[in-house]
């Protein structure tokens, strides 16, 4: 009986109407926030009943799919909303409603929901007057509005192959396995349970071998993120009182909707590919250490734990050059005490 239902009726009978949907992990169709609520909306046209005189221009960060936050803003104009971030994404349509506020430093950050992402600020101005409304998410000047098509076709069986062998053979590749160790077995490709399970990667500690799903990510940011997941697992598994030690006062994610929710290791996981990404990013920077130090908050306002596993990864000899190393290992007592947990065991041979 079951063979003649569709793949995604399948899955979402296997997994039940209580799973969580993973963010950074979420293949297209599984994510969307809120993808019923957004076709209802979708044809009431695009800014109906608001106008306002001026335009106005909200600043903040948009963490697409639960990907680490890029900066963006949002223009609100009676043009209607538009939220152009400062990386190349396809232009989109969605809606925007608040998801929750949060406290950074005193001040109030808010959260809205967009495109199964979220877009954060401190200072919302029209957005909290404007839930439910149409947002276009992208380049403004982009004349079509386009769907998010995977990286590779997962009937592409050499493809999927190629592009796992290449992800997992670069030099991105090399600088995660300095810093978490080199699975034993080679790449695989991910098998039907964890597909079914909604998961992009997967790394299992007994065989200590990796398993990635490309034909279901939206892009090279989602790829790169997964593997660093993925390794942060093998960390985790290698070191368990290392990571003990340096999660002793990390908060909870907030958002139920954020893969790690709920769930420590996989928080951490996310934690770990964070601060990979927040390192990668910020070496290239040189000169603004305090927007990258910014950034950095707010990598830690949507997964907490980004900034100790930051300060811990930037002591290793791989980041000895990055333009940040002194300003995140200095002086701060979380940073001082990653200094006397020493330092990683060499892995690539075990
Ligand atoms: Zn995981």
């Amino acid at each position: 009986m079951s063979r003649s239902l569709p793949l995604a009726v399948l899955a979402a009978l296997a997994i039940g109407p209580n799973w969580t949907p993973p963010a950074g992990y979420v293949p297209i169709g599984r994510s969307a926030v809120d993808t019923v609520r957004r076709q209802a909306i979708a044809n009431e046209g695009p800014v109906a009943g608001f106008r306002i005189s001026r335009s106005a221009i909200v600043s903040g960060y948009f963490s697409p799919r639960g990907l680490p936050p890029i900066p963006g803003q949002v223009t609100v104009s009676d043009e209607g909303m538009v939220l152009e971030p400062t990386e190349d994404l396809p232009a989109r349509t969605s809606t925007i409603s608040l998801a929750y506020t949060d406290n950074h430093d005193g001040a109030s950050v808010y959260v809205f929901r967009v495109d199964a992402g979220v877009f954060e600020t401190t200072a919302p101005g029209p957005l909290l007057d404007l839930p439910g409304h149409q947002i276009r998410v992208g380049p403004s000047k982009a004349i079509k509005v386009q769907t998010e098509r995977y990286l590779v076709s997962a009937r592409d069986s050499a493809a999927l192959w190629k592009t796992a062998r290449r992800i997992t053979a670069g030099t991105y590749a090399d600088s995660l396995y300095t810093l978490f160790g080199h699975p034993r077995a080679s790449v695989g490709l991910m098998g039907k349970s964890g597909r079914l399970a909604g998961r992009l990667g997967e790394y299992i500690a007994s065989r200590d071998s990796l398993a990635l799903d490309p034909g279901r990510m939206i892009g090279e940011t989602q790829l790169r993120h997964t593997l660093a997941h993925e390794l942060g697992h093998r960390w985790q598994a290698k070191a368990k009182a290392q990571i003990k030690i340096l999660w002793s006062d990390v908060r909870p994610i907030r958002d139920p909707k954020r893969y790690g929710y709920g769930d420590t290791e996989e928080h951490q996981a996310e934690a770990i590919a964070f601060a990979v990404n927040f390192l990668q990013t910020t070496a290239r920077i040189r000169g603004d250490q305090a927007a990258s130090l910014t950034l950095l908050d707010h990598y830690e306002l949507l997964v907490p734990g980004t900034r100790i596993m930051v300060r811990y990864l930037a002591l290793q000899p791989i980041y000895r050059n990055h333009p940040l190393r002194r300003a995140l290992t200095a002086s701060q007592d979380s940073a001082k005490r990653v200094v006397f947990v020493g330092s990683f065991r060499r892995t690539s041979k075990d």
